[in-house]
């Protein structure tokens, strides 16, 4: 095992560390289970820091295999998503922090050993969509409707909520 599982999260911002690679989403059973198929990997990169408060850092790519609701074909959605926690060192100003929230950043709890990989699999839970379905020009069933008719309203709607 080369790979670092468990970090101390609160030393890993106050070192200014780094920590990138991949992750095969073996290791992610929650997260395997939501794909339709199981050969991928999560490209991540991991920044610690202080501003004012501690903070960790986590940018995540990755071409996931999910099934598309408009036509039932499998087709890779890609994901590039970042996100920032600031590092609380007790439940009191975990306490703070949450009820001064100012949407840019969440908070948690310090760890001595932070399951990094969990906290990678539950931010790529929470961004995919709720309802995937391919780019537009990609999806076979807006192929079919293209030869025919104008672009359904209801498609277009479809793409524009997968982007938020
Ligand atoms: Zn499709």
């Amino acid at each position: 095992m080369s790979e670092q599982v468990a970090i101390n999260s609160l030393a890993f911002a106050q070192d200014h560390s780094v920590l990138s690679g991949a992750v095969h989403v073996d290791s992610l059973p929650r997260l395997a289970a939501a794909l339709m198929a199981g050969d991928v990997n999560l490209n991540y990169i991991i920044e610690g820091g202080v501003a004012v408060r501690p903070y960790l850092r986590l940018k995540l790519t990755a071409d996931l295999p999910l099934l598309c609701h408009r036509c039932a074909q499998i087709f890779k959605w890609h994901l590039d998503t970042e996100c920032q926690v600031w590092l609380a060192q007790n439940e009191a100003e975990l306490d703070v922090w949450d009820k001064v929230a100012d949407g840019l950043a969440d908070a948690m709890l310090a760890e001595d050993k932070f399951d990094w990989q969990a906290w990678l699999e539950e931010e790529v839970l929470l961004a995919l969509p709720v309802s995937p379905v391919h780019p537009d020009d990609g999806c076979l069933a807006t192929a079919e409707q293209g030869k025919s008719e104008r672009p359904n309203p209801f498609a277009v709607l479809a793409t524009l909520k997968r982007q938020h």
